[in-house]
Formats: C-alpha cells, structure tokens, sequence
C-alpha cells in the first residue's frame, strides 16, 4: 500500500507567512538517533549529544539541553490536551497509538536538510504520513529554539497534526487547515497576519470567498500573506457564530455536502454570498486578535515561561 505524505512548513520571512504543501515523502533527519528506550536519555549521533524525553505522546529529540527537553516535552503534552479540547471537543484525550516526534535540530542547517525544499523560509514543520487513512507518522522538526518564534511554530504545526486526527488531510482544503492553525499562533504573529490582510484588502489582493473556498494548493506568493490573513479572519468569524467543535464539524459538512448546504445548516448563513457579505461587515472594528473567542490562555503561560527562561 503506497504512504502518502504531506508536509506542511510554515515560518516567517521579512514579516510575511510562507507556507509550502508538498506532496512528497519527507527526508526525516538522518542524523537524529533512532532508539530510545528510557524515559529520558542522552546519546551521541553524528558530534551531537540528542537528548532524548519520551512522554505518553510525544518524543522529543533536542540538541539542546536536558531541562529544555523536559519542559518542551511537558509543554507538547498540555499544548496537545489544550488543542484536542478546543477543537475536537475531546478531554482527556486518548493516548495516540503513534508517539508524534519532535525534533529541536542542531544547527539551522542540519534543520533545512532534514526538511528538506522551502526549509530555509521556515521556523517549524509537520509531516504527517497515512497509510490506508490511518495516520501512521506525526512529526515536527524545529530549527534551534528561538524563544516565541519556536513556540509559535510549535503551537501552529501540533494544530495541523491534531486536526488531521478529525478530518483526513485530502478532505481539508488549505484555507481551512491554515486558518485553524493561525488561531495557535502567537498574539504577535496573528497581528502580523492581521496586518497582511489589512495589505491585501486595500491593495485588492484579497480573495473572494468563493475563490478561497475552491483553493486546493497555496497560492502565489505575492499572494501568501493575505491568504493566511484571510484564511484566519474567515476561521475566526465562523467560530464567533458557535463554538470551535462546531466549525470543524461544518468544514465536515462541506467536504460532503458542499459550502452553501454547510454554511445553511452550521449557521444559517444562506450561501457562500451571504458569508461574504457578512465577513466583509463584521471586518470593520475588528482587531487583531483572530483568536480572542477561543477558550483557555494558551499564550499567556507559554510566554510568562519563556520570559522565566
Ligand atoms: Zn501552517
């Protein structure tokens, strides 16, 4: 049975959002040791001494430091629990039968060969490998840690995993998968993001609706950084008329039924049209936080942590 993988990079240049969806096996990091047995454990691979932490989900491979391993174990672990709960409405959540591995890389460069094309526009990136529509690899490569930025991207590429658990990556167009994970990001990348959408409306860069709706790969770049705003404006918008669980289960919908039957029977919203016409009111007063509707703090504890370290 052929594996197909999916690899999904996302990071921050000159301020704006690049994002690459390849469909493509990924190179996974040759220089990153394969056994792991102990709970925590250091060893040598290739000059550079890996610690190791294996938690119930997760396994994190770190070419930093023990006590930076454990926290950032500690951190996926409550990162996963948070996430599971807004969006698939799971608490406590069921173990994954597959560890996700995590992988804080040596050196810039030892990160963008294990990534591999598009790695050097990127602060982290997910791959998620199926087989048979089971989910058969989760894992995440980081650059070395760079304070909020490695958090953010953290937090973003855990979202994609954790949606892929809930709805099969060919069904999820990027928009939507995108514009979940934006949610996750830091107050301050989603006002850069904000921003860029403010760019783009006023340049006329930014999509239609419909177009956006219809999109199955990234765009242009020139067009990448409205498409993120955007992307997390719409996400935002429909999770304020009812609750994170409730846009999944509408992004369901679609996938089966089509927007405008969804977009009727989620929020009574009469079709693609009439969201337009309402996305485009409520942009008005807005402000930049896409994700001030979502329960829990997820960024105030991550970022009194990392002002602590
Ligand atoms: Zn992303």
């Amino acid at each position: 049975m052929a594996i197909r993988s999916i690899v999904t990079r996302c990071g921050v240049i000159a301020g704006i959002s690049l994002v690459l969806f390849v469909a493509a096996k990924s190179s996974v990091g040759q220089s990153v040791p394969r056994a792991a047995s102990a709970r925590v454990s250091a060893t040598k691979a290739r000059g550079a001494t890996w610690q190791i932490r294996e938690t119930v989900n997760f396994r994190v491979c770190s070419a930093g430091d023990r006590e930076s391993a454990e926290r950032l174990a500690a951190r996926c672990e409550e990162l996963r629990e948070h996430l599971s709960g807004v969006w698939l409405n799971k608490r406590p959540v069921a173990a994954w039968k597959v560890r996700c591995q995590i992988v804080v890389h040596a050196t810039d460069r030892q990160y963008e060969r294990a990534v591999g094309r598009g790695a050097e526009s990127t602060v982290g990136s997910a791959l998620i490998e199926t087989e048979a529509s089971k989910i058969v690899t989760r894992k995440i490569d980081l650059r070395p840690d760079r304070g909020t930025e490695t958090q953010t991207a953290l937090a973003h590429e855990l979202t994609h995993i954790i949606i892929a658990d809930r709805i099969d990556r060919s069904q999820l167009p990027p928009w939507a998968d995108e514009g979940i994970a934006v949610l996750a990001d830091c107050p301050a990348k989603q006002a850069a993001h904000f921003d860029d959408l403010r760019r783009g409306l006023d340049g006329d860069a930014a999509f239609r609706i419909g177009e956006l709706f219809t999109l199955s790969h990234y765009p242009a770049p020139e067009r990448m950084g409205v498409f993120y705003g955007q992307s997390a404006s719409l996400a935002s918008f429909l999770v304020a008329r009812g609750t994170p669980c409730e846009f999944v289960r509408f992004l369901e919908l679609a996938a089966v039924e089509g927007y405008d039957s969804a977009l009727s029977s989620v929020y009574s919203i009469g079709d693609v049209g009439q969201l337009e016409r309402l996305w485009r009111k409520s942009l008005k007063g807005r402000d930049a936080n896409f994700a001030r509707q979502l329960p829990g703090k997820l960024w105030e504890l991550a970022l009194a942590d990392q002002a602590a370290n």
